[in-house]
């Protein structure tokens, strides 16, 4: 961003609505335009959060656009997740029109193959202009004289170059007619065999593909390549502004030529690129997640370990904290890795004010309170603590002779500095309730720990003592608790080496610990958390129910969105 905060992509889009401007007083048309061929992650995240946000920031709309114009790898499957994932996301940006509950893009969702026709006819439009011809050179040849390479040569001109363009027009129309072979002929722009830019050397347009596309069938028999269609896609639906990311710098010149080059195009939209997202040792590529998902290293395509939207959803991190990563990490024209600690610190920041704080305890050690008879209720605790209270969201806590406190907040051997149960006579205060002390540690014939036996101080409930302060912990009532399965998940890769050691490859680096499972022991009131929920289980981390929580049968289940800040409590 600039120093005054605006990125290059407002500046660029309020210039172009300035009194003068290309689009003054006319509305932004942005477009996101996912080939449905992979589940969307992260990186697809900002580019929603990009061309969404900047439509809606300036009045304007965005398209959702399925590029479907690769016959042989897209599938209808993702179709249906792409646009949950879309609106998923775009929850973020709180527009009125979903919250009257329509949908964020404009209209209908589009789908390119449904150009194919006008396609058709701008390549006709180039052809008969003299712009376009048919090259029946084989496809090592129309490599070997594109030239450049290391020793940048210069391109060769195909025998072919020169075809009338009545001839180029028959044998165009006979290419889609069936009449030719897959890989026989090729139509391609005539533009200029020896430009520097490698990318405008006669780039293709058309291939023969006698695949079955998953909407137009068999209707068509030439598919258009990328470098064209994207540009007339943009035209059809008039963009205004075409967002893109910075591998395709180098092919605005073809972008840009092949709109002004044909007679018939409805209108001239212009392309901008931005530094796609790179998030420190997450896995986005869709081969990649493919293997993941269908060799069963994680659970599916919503797998909390997954940063694809689907598993950053189950996770528990909210639209809002997915928004305020990208914002954070900025649009920039220059490309850069993001660091895992922002990303958490973002989500974390997101959760920090909405996450009703809960007692949970992940690996509970059981503690007798042997001077402690009775059973009360403490009232009155509310959801946000450190807030003014809010009686509305007031719960209770019981408490008895038995209770659960976690595991590390006892140490056999505490080290100096150590401030919780530790030696005979160290003291901790349960938080909401008494200050307890230490007096006995009973272990099994192995000598693990398996209960404490504590006193308590009957005048500490609700106050600190005035005379020392003792560490505050966590606890729940073993009598009201339940039992929970806390997962607390990590990166899913460890740090990879680059370049990768001979023999292995990237599932060789998946981190045995990404999905630890607790047997917990939480309070009661977690027991009927709805999806939306979101928690600080306090002195834990933030969490959030997943959907075993709400299956048949259910099973009380969190996963751990983000720890919390590291802290030098001891
Ligand atoms: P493929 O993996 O098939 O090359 P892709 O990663 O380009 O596809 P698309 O489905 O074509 O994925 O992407 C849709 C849009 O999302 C495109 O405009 C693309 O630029 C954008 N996009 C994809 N990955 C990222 C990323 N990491 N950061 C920002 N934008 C991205
Ligand atoms: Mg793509
Ligand atoms: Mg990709």
């Amino acid at each position: 961003d600039g120093p005054d905060g605006r990125s290059f992509l407002e500046k660029w889009i309020e210039t172009d609505l300035a009194p003068g401007g290309r689009c003054h007083k006319q509305k932004v048309l942005t477009r996101f335009p996912p080939e449905p061929n992979g589940y969307l992650h992260i990186g697809h995240a900002k580019s929603i959060t990009i061309n969404f946000g900047l439509a809606h920031k300036y009045g304007g709309e965005c398209n959702l656009r399925f590029d479907d114009t690769n016959p042989e790898t897209e599938e209808v499957e993702y179709v249906e997740s792409i646009k949950e994932d879309v609106e998923w996301v775009c929850q973020a940006l709180e527009m009125e029109k979903c919250k009257k509950g329509g949908k964020p893009w404009k209209g209908e969702v589009l789908f390119a193959s449904d150009y194919f026709e006008k396609m058709y006819g701008f390549a006709v439009d180039l052809i008969k202009h003299g712009k376009a011809y048919v090259d029946s050179q084989t496809a090592e040849e129309v490599q070997k004289n594109r030239g450049g390479g290391p020793n940048n040569l210069p391109g060769v001109d195909s025998p072919f170059r020169n075809r009338s363009p009545e001839e180029n027009l028959r044998l165009f129309e006979e290419m889609q007619a069936g009449k030719h072979p897959e890989g026989s002929l090729l139509l391609r722009a005539k533009i200029d065999m020896n430009h520097p830019n490698m990318n405008m050397r006669d780039p293709p347009m058309y291939r023969i593909r006698f695949s079955h596309h998953h909407r137009s069938g068999d209707r068509w028999k030439v598919y258009p390549i990328y470098d064209f269609a994207h540009g007339n896609e943009d035209a059809i639906e008039g963009i205004t502004h075409s967002i893109c990311t910075l591998e395709f710098e180098n092919h605005r010149a073809l972008y840009d030529w092949f709109l002004d080059n044909t007679s018939t195009i409805p209108s001239r939209p212009y392309q901008k690129e931005f530094a796609r997202l790179e998030v420190q040792g997450a896995v986005t590529s869709k081969r990649k997640l493919l293997r993941l998902v269908k060799e069963g290293h994680v659970t599916g395509w919503d797998d909390p370990r997954l940063l694809t939207v689907r598993g950053i959803r189950r996770r528990g991190v909210r639209p809002q904290g997915l928004k305020r990563m990208c914002d954070a990490v900025g649009v920039s024209d220059r490309n850069s890795t993001t660091p895992w600690d922002l990303v958490e610190e973002c989500w974390r920041e997101d959760l920090e004010s909405v996450s009703k704080r809960r007692l949970a305890v992940l690996d509970p050690l059981e503690v007798e309170i042997v001077d402690y008879n009775k059973e009360e209720v403490i009232e009155g605790i509310t959801d946000f603590p450190d807030q003014s209270p809010d009686p509305s969201c007031a719960r209770s806590l019981s408490f008895s002779k038995t209770i659960f406190i976690d595991r590390s907040d006892y140490q056999e051997n505490p080290p100096e500095g150590y401030f919780r149960l530790g030696n005979i006579g160290s003291e901790v205060k349960l938080r909401y309730s008494y200050v307890i002390k230490l007096k006995e540690v009973v272990k099994d014939k192995q000598g693990k720990v398996m209960k404490l036996k504590c006193s308590h101080d009957p005048s500490t409930r609700d106050v600190m003592p005035a005379d020392r302060k003792p560490k505050v912990i966590h606890w729940v009532n073993a009598k009201d608790c339940m039992d929970a399965e806390v997962r607390l998940i990590n990166p899913l890769f460890l740090p990879m080496p680059d370049p990768m050691p001979e023999g292995k490859d990237f599932l060789s680096f998946i981190n045995p610990e990404a999905w630890v499972v607790c047997r917990a022991k939480v309070e009661k009131a977690l027991g009927s958390c709805q999806l939306q929920d979101r928690f600080q289980f306090e002195r834990v981390g933030y969490f959030a129910p997943d959907y075993d929580c709400f299956a048949k049968p259910p099973k009380l289940t969190f996963n751990r969105v983000v720890p919390l800040k590291e802290s030098s409590d001891k």
